[in-house]
Order: structure tokens, then sequence, then C-alpha cells
């Protein structure tokens, strides 16, 4: 699985990914976050055998704020989120299939733009 042509992130809540064959997906932010690989969030299994059972989530602030994203040699991205979690490295394959599973329609993205925009108004007043 190459890297994607390009990420983005047209609102807050969401991000874009543009894939070399030419298959744009967009997922929540909050979706990424849940599908976090680590070892923390999603255990630990050596030889398939599961040795570490994953931590319950529990909702800290600014936990599906995406602070970074960097790219991990040219196999993956290391996410940085809002709550200082650090450790999720998304190699491409798996970011791929998290993208196939959750990927938006139009329409939600349109629906979620809109929410992010209100919400700008709002906090401007
Ligand atoms: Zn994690």
């Amino acid at each position: 699985m190459n890297a994607p042509k390009s990420i983005s992130k047209p609102n807050p809540y969401t991000i874009h990914f543009l894939w070399r064959d030419g298959i744009g997906s967009t997922i929540k932010l909050e979706v990424l976050r849940k599908e976090c690989p680590c070892a923390v969030c999603k255990g630990e299994t050596i030889a398939g055998k599961v040795v570490a059972f994953p931590s319950m989530q529990m909702f800290t602030p600014g936990m599906y704020e995406l602070k970074e994203l960097t790219q991990v040699g040219n196999y993956a991205v290391a996410a940085v989120w809002g709550d200082n979690h650090d450790s999720g490295i998304y190699d491409w394959a798996y970011l791929r299939s998290v993208c196939d599973k959750n990927s938006l329609t139009d329409e939600q993205v349109e629906k979620i733009a809109e929410a992010a925009e209100q919400k700008k108004i709002i906090s401007r007043n």
C-alpha cells in the first residue's frame, strides 16, 4: 500500500485522504482516534495471543482533536491528539482499511462542515 497522495482537514472534525488509486475518503477524526492501533488502545498481541488488554477508552478533553500528523518513514503516519496521546502509528494499509469501513458520504461531510461553520459563528460572538 502506497502513501496517500494527500491528507487534508476539510474542517475541525474530519480528515480527508486522497489515495493513489483515485479513491478519496473522508472520515471523522473521532473514528480515527477510536481506531488508534497502539497497545494502550487496542491491546497487545504477540504470536496471535492477546497479552495485554486494551484499557477502557474514557473520554478526555481534546481527545478527538488532531494536533499533529507526522509521517513515519514512508510506511505510516503518527498522530498526536489534543489530550497528548501520541503512541498511535497508522500504517497505510491500516489507514486505508479504516477509511474503507468508515468513509462518509458527500452529504455527511457537508452536514459536518455546516455544523462546524455554525459553531464558529457562535464562538465569534
Ligand atoms: Zn492509542
